[in-house]
């Protein structure tokens, strides 16, 4: 007998989320994940790994509060960003019956992580000039546990306005969190939210390691928001969240040393981005490039399919939006290392 009638009905149903390293490829150029190019060096004291790690390192949490500008006590670490979007659906959402608000296109974790958990997805979907459609969100605030939103949004790169958000916020209070996931905010620091978070109860930032500082590998994430809410995540949480070794790399990525060697990635990958978008909006098969603030262009190719197979025989792998509402045609391109940006530059101008 299968024993997949014994899982609940719900997962049952469920389609995983397509994470670029399942859908894969064959392809020695990864541009689909918005990993980085390169990590850093990073040492391990393993004279400790027989104890049980801190549930929430100290230090970690000092240098990211220190880091995002924010007290301590505002801050959760997680299994990546994605665990603090899980973890929130799991303390603020009831299954059966609540409800969470997202504004597709948008990152796909928000609906998985709802869906896997029953809890119900309501889509208002972004304005043609791409922005939330606070109007709309406001006006069906009553039926919703969380508000996510995404700035800059995957895949689209917008920025959150920050006036609708401060009108969301106040009409959120009491009611609903709104959280906005910076996932890719140092790529423009000058945009972040963080600073609303102390006027704002409601507010919840995400933040990760796994882009702007090389370390998609570790699984390491960050959650700010009121100490009230932080208290209330930290019921919810796993024991011990973070590995004794992902603890150790998250601190020296934290360090002085860390933050200099991040800052200065984000500043070759933002030349290297508007080079990119500057070849290729001269280029007769690309339509559109969008908003370059995060790691990533995303850019409407005619027809999409065919450039993408294209860079596929040259062993790149992009990530296909075409699927999307809205997105036809739309491919997303991480930004690498300077070779791999030269690799796709070669097979937009040579096989025209
Ligand atoms: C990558 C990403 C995250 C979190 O990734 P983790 O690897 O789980 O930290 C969250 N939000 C968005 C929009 C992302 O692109």
């Amino acid at each position: 007998m299968s024993l997949t009638k014994l899982a609940r009905a719900r997962v049952q149903q469920l389609t995983p989320y397509q994470s670029a390293r399942r859908i894969g490829g064959q392809g020695h150029i990864w541009l689909n994940a918005n990993e980085a190019a390169d990590s850093g060096q990073f040492n391990l004291d393993c004279a400790r790994l027989n104890r049980y790690p801190e549930c929430q390192p100290p230090q970690v949490i000092e240098r990211y509060a220190a880091y995002a500008g924010v007290d301590a006590e505002r801050v959760l670490v997680s299994r990546g960003g994605d665990e603090g979007i899980e973890l929130l659906i799991r303390t603020f959402c009831e299954p059966g019956t609540d409800s969470v608000l997202i504004c597709p296109p948008t990152y796909g974790m928000y609906a998985i992580s709802a869906e896997t958990n029953g809890v119900n997805v309501v889509e208002v979907p972004l304005t043609d000039s791409r922005q939330p459609d606070f109007d709309a969100i406001i006006e069906r605030l009553e039926e919703v546990k969380i508000v996510f939103l995404c700035s800059p949004n995957n895949p689209t790169g917008d920025l959150v306005d920050r006036d609708g958000l401060v009108r969301l916020l106040n009409a959120a209070k009491g009611r609903a969190l709104v959280v906005v996931d910076e996932a890719y905010i140092e790529f423009c620091p000058e945009h972040s939210q963080v600073d609303l978070l102390t006027d704002f109860d409601e507010l919840v930032i995400i933040r990760t390691l796994s882009k702007a500082f090389g370390l998609a590998g570790i699984r390491c994430g960050f959650t700010l928001a009121s100490p009230e809410v932080i208290g209330l995540l930290l019921k919810v949480i796993a024991p011990y969240p973070v590995a004794e070794p992902v603890a150790q790399i998250a601190a020296q990525a934290l360090s002085d040393q860390g933050l200099v060697l991040m800052r200065s990635r984000v500043d070759e990958i933002n030349r290297l981005k508007t080079e990119l978008a500057e070849e290729l909006s001269q280029h007769a098969q690309v339509q559109d490039v969008y908003a370059p603030n995060g790691n990533y262009l995303l850019v409407r190719f005619t027809p999409g399919s065919e450039m993408f197979a294209r860079m596929s025989r040259a062993g790149i792998i992009l990530r296909d939006f075409a699927s999307k509402p809205g997105l036809a045609d739309c491919i997303r391109i991480t930004i690498g290392s300077r070779a791999e940006m030269d690799a796709v530059l070669d097979v937009l101008q040579k096989e025209q």
